[in-house]
């Protein structure tokens, strides 16, 4: 990827409606980790034990959230993701959402689906069209061992309540060697159906969740399993220009499907997305080992924008500079970062 010709020039005297990175890329897309906690355990985004809790005073209040965001809004951000571990879990989730949606953006939100229903009517009232719903596995004995929790008839129930109020669902599925890879063509089949976008994620590594390549399912993998099931009825979509997956449908069928590889095709060339922890550092990166404090910089008055400019200005070219998949798969390097529970994906 080529660097910009104003390599040298700090991010800083460029212009404050626009972030970007020496790539020239344009970032309008934040995602808002809300917590570090979360009402399940699955085990490829945190330990069985779960994460040490830090003090409330740590983390974001939800007027911090809403004052962090607007001034990414006049950076130029379009879209905000909300996520966790599990936003919802939050007793002021209301007020952020109800907050975030007088914000000219495209409010969205990944959630693991449990409180769902308690939360519908404001995702209604506040303009949410889109909902991510992590879901691994269609067999309830499944889902419950790799979530470490029994929840899978009210994720069930309130992902058919998500599509019977009309809304854009996506499943995000992780796909693990031996565990659910099984289970590819099952989910495809599930949307046969239904007008849901079944997404099949490549297992990921972060801080402590035991990842090896071994249990990971590619790209290729897992079109060979469909395409095997489904020949010529496999149809490529349109992937927008930011997209993350690789988008698919099967002739006559009502849903769709798609794969992010992150793992074997990352996509990094057209990423325009910045990361917000709960305790508001902005990530440059998924995998990046680096952030950089913005909440104790706005509670001390400080003008947080330099930073978020020249955070995005140094993000690398692929993968927090994990290029190649040797380096990906080097865990002196992949696990300079945090749990996936701490991030939100
Ligand atoms: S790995 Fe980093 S640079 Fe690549 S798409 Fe993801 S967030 Fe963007």
């Amino acid at each position: 990827m080529n660097k910009s010709s104003t390599d040298n020039q700090s991010p800083i005297i460029d212009n404050r409606s626009q972030i970007k990175d020496q790539f020239n890329r344009v970032h309008d897309y934040l995602r808002i980790s809300l917590t570090e906690r979360c009402n399940l355990r699955c085990s490829y985004c945190m330990p069985a034990e779960g994460i040490q809790l830090r003090p409330r005073s740590e983390f974001m209040t939800a007027e911090e959230v809403i004052k962090m965001s607007k001034i990414f809004v006049s950076l130029g951000v379009k879209k905000i993701r909300l996520t966790g571990g599990e936003p919802l879990v939050r007793k002021d989730a209301e007020e952020i959402i109800t907050g975030l949606s007088q914000l000219p953006v495209e409010l969205a939100i990944s959630t693991n689906g449990i409180l769902v229903d308690k939360y519908i009517d404001t995702f209604k009232s506040c303009g949410l069209k889109s909902i991510n719903v992590s879901l691994d596995s269609l067999k309830k004995e499944k889902f419950n061992t790799i979530t470490r929790r029994d929840y899978f008839d009210k994720v069930m129930s309130n992902i058919n309540l998500l599509m019977k109020n009309n809304f854009h669902v996506k499943i995000n599925a992780v796909m693990i060697k031996g565990f659910n890879d099984d289970e590819i063509c099952d989910l495809v089949e599930w949307m046969r159906d239904k007008n849901i976008h079944v997404r099949f994620i490549e297992f990921m590594p972060f801080d402590g969740n035991k990842w090896d390549w071994s249990k990971g399912i590619s790209f290729k993998e897992i079109m060979t399993k469909i395409e095997s099931r489904y020949g010529e009825n496999v149809v490529k979509l349109e992937d927008g220009k930011n997209d993350t997956a690789k988008n698919y449908s099967i002739k006559n069928y009502k849903g769709t499907f798609a794969i992010i590889s992150s793992v074997t095709n990352p996509f990094c060339d057209t990423c325009n997305r910045m990361r917000l922890t709960a305790d508001g550092k902005i990530k440059n990166c998924l995998f990046s080992g680096t952030e950089t404090d913005l909440l104790s910089a706005m509670r001390n008055g400080e003008d947080i924008v330099p930073m978020i400019l020249e955070s995005i200005w140094n993000k690398k070219a692929v993968r927090g500079g994990m290029e190649s998949f040797e380096d990906f798969s080097d865990s002196s390097q992949n696990q300079k970062n945090r749990s996936m529970v701490a991030i939100g994906g």
